[in-house]
């Protein structure tokens, strides 16, 4: 199912279109707030008021669950750990060093900030699944490192003579308040990441981490932000939760069904959404409580079952959780269609899809040089994918990367701009020496690369996903949507800002991969079979984009292999073959290389070619 850049976080028109967030999240947080308060006011019952400080509590847990996992995607099943040192670190600043729970609370924050910060760095290095089981671990060995220090059990001093500046009411109604002020600030600082470059980063490398690298996203650096954010947050609630307690033991804050309420509340209400979890724990924590309530003499565990058959459920009928159902299910009803209308400001489209491809007199002979190659290589075991190849780009020109299947185009990519480490050699870009640099460095210094499998990001927009290429390129998120917007007129696709990626053809999709690397405002740009998959019209636009591209100043070097676009479009031709260059130079004389019609035919077509 396909949906509207509305649906989307931090993708809602207001956002598209202004560049600018709009206040859409103010109303429903202060009709939320109101209702709440007003629950809390007529509700009598010590049992029912609990179960209202509990409500904020685990949202606000689910809350930093999904900053770190709703975002970026990288699912975590060990948030226990943040909540269950916050909780015992306002603990023991209480019971040992009689620090009130109000300052505790903070150091509670800082300590789950710090253990983001410890426990990421090393994570981080693993992907998907490996990720998701190795956070099982923190919480678990947590739990066994705290029985061992002998804190099976421990409780919070009473504090008769001053219980207000101990967080000690007698009337339970002081303790919602609190919780529910600590949801809000953590929704509000979650409201701010889903709007700004923080989740739009976080949601690029969601869908796409290796393009989100490419586009000059730090992956890691954002990565490791989201969990400190996220360890603060769980870190103080935790704290808070001791509080309310009383008592704090290592099972009940470091044990499975902590890590699984965060991420249940999150799913069951909705994934990557700051509201999700609200309405997940607004839903679940009163049926599990009730039930237990109920139930739970005669049924231990109820609360364990219904957690979990609500997650099947919500799996097997609404996988990303309620919200986005419901807004699918509000849209469908309206009738709406996948385009949404855009009121920012319009820039003059060029004249693409014309398919003269505009003359070209090529760089100067003596232009400067700008990236320069020096006995490159790069083995995969026993396979050399790259062999001492050595070339250089000038300035302004067009340079053609050509060879037979397998040849070892891709890899020379990724080589030079650092999604793959080389073994040997040299690379230096506008005088500075670029080998070993990580992708995203490489695109800062001013080289964009699309890819041969075109790798957008589906659950964005069209402008949203250009954006995330300008990010690199501009100090403010106004800035990057201006300079989206340009690069979207610069390809001609000006007009298609507000659709889904996920839904764009062949043609759409290279165009917006080629805006996203321009809005990065490169000085070279590497293209890989950017022609690869289109009919005759749409190479001929295409070509003219790229022609246009290079006209404004943009070095380009492109790998192809439609050799009747690439003979009129490429100043000079390398060729490549089984990982080492073959040959270089006009494509005139190349094509007519015996060499390279081997390469490409075999001999016995070479022999027909000099024949
Ligand atoms: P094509 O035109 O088909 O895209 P290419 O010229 O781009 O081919 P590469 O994709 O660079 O060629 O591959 C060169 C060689 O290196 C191939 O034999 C390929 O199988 C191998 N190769 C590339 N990446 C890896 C990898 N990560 N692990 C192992 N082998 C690899």
């Amino acid at each position: 199912m396909q949906r509207q850049s509305a649906d989307i976080p931090g993708a809602s028109p207001e956002h598209t279109n202004q560049g600018k967030p709009a206040k859409a999240w103010l109303w429903p947080l202060i009709g939320f707030t109101i209702g709440y308060l007003a629950l809390v006011a007529v509700v009598r019952n010590q049992y029912y008021q609990l179960m209202l400080t509990l409500v904020p509590v685990w949202a606000t847990l689910g809350i930093s669950w999904n900053i770190l996992s709703g975002y970026s995607g990288l699912v975590s099943f060990g948030h226990a750990a943040f909540f269950g040192l916050g909780a015992y670190t306002l603990t023991i600043l209480f019971v040992s060093f009689g620090i009130t729970p109000w300052i505790g609370i903070f150091g509670a924050g800082a300590v789950g900030a710090l253990a983001g910060l410890v426990i990421g760095y090393p994570t981080f290095r693993l992907r998907g699944h490996y990720f998701a089981l190795s956070m099982l671990a923190y919480p678990l060995a947590l739990l066994y490192v705290f029985e061992w220090l002998g804190y099976q059990e421990v409780s919070l001093p009473m504090r008769r003579d001053a219980p207000a500046a101990y967080m000690q009411f007698s009337d339970n109604r002081v303790y919602t308040l609190i919780a529910l002020a600590m949801m809000i600030a953590a929704l509000l600082v979650s409201l701010r990441i889903e709007r700004s470059r923080f989740g739009m980063s976080l949601l690029a490398i969601k869908q796409n981490e290796i393009a989100a690298e490419a586009a000059g996203i730090d992956t890691f650096s954002w990565k490791l932000k989201a969990i400190v954010v996220s360890g603060m947050i769980a870190g103080a609630i935790g704290g808070f939760y001791a509080v309310v307690l009383l008592v704090v033991t290592p099972p009940s804050v470091f044990g499975m069904l902590t890590s699984a309420q965060a991420l249940i509340m999150a799913l069951f209400g909705g994934v990557g959404a700051a509201w999700g979890p609200v309405i997940g724990a607004a839903v679940l924590i009163p049926l599990t409580e009730i039930l237990h309530a109920e139930l739970g003499d005669k049924l231990p565990g109820i609360q364990g079952v219904v957690l979990g058959v609500s997650i099947i459920l919500i799996i097997l009928f609404a996988p990303e959780g309620i919200l986005w159902k419901v807004r699918d299910m509000l849209r469908r009803r309206r009738g709406t269609d996948d385009r949404t209308t855009s009121a920012g400001p319009r820039l003059a489209p060029p004249d693409v899809g014309t398919s003269a491809v505009p003359a070209r007199a090529g760089p100067r002979a003596d232009a400067p040089v700008m990236l320069e190659v020096q006995g490159l290589s790069k083995s995969y075991g026993g396979l050399k994918a790259v062999q001492n190849v050595s070339f250089v780009v000038r300035e302004g020109e067009i340079l053609g990367i050509i060879g037979p299947n397998g040849a070892g185009k891709t890899t020379l990519f990724n080589l030079l701009n650092g999604i793959t480490r080389a073994d040997v050699g040299k690379v230096r870009f506008a005088g500075q020496d670029i080998f070993g640099l990580s992708a995203n460095s490489i695109c800062r210094l001013g080289i964009g690369r699309t890819f041969q499998v075109v790798r957008p990001f589906p659950r964005l927009t069209v402008l949203e996903n250009v954006v995330i290429g300008a990010f690199v390129a501009t100090r403010s998120d106004d800035e990057a949507y201006v300079q989206a917007r340009k690069a979207l007129v610069r390809v001609g696709m000006e007009g298609d800002a507000d659709l889904l990626a996920g839904g764009l053809t062949t043609k759409q999709l290279r165009l917006l991969e080629l805006a996203r690397a321009l809005a990065g405002d490169p000085k070279l740009l590497l293209l890989d079979e950017t022609l690869a998959g289109l009919g005759s019209d749409a190479v001929e636009d295409m070509l003219g984009v790229i022609r246009r591209v290079a006209a404004d100043g943009t070095t380009i070097v492109i790998i192809e292999h439609t050799m009747h676009a690439m003979v009129r479009l490429a100043d000079r031709f390398v060729v490549l073959d089984h990982g080492t260059v073959l040959a270089e130079g006009a494509p005139e004389a190349v094509t007519r290389d015996p060499g390279v019609i081997e390469a490409y035919l075999g001999k016995k077509w070479s022999a027909h070619a000099r024949a």
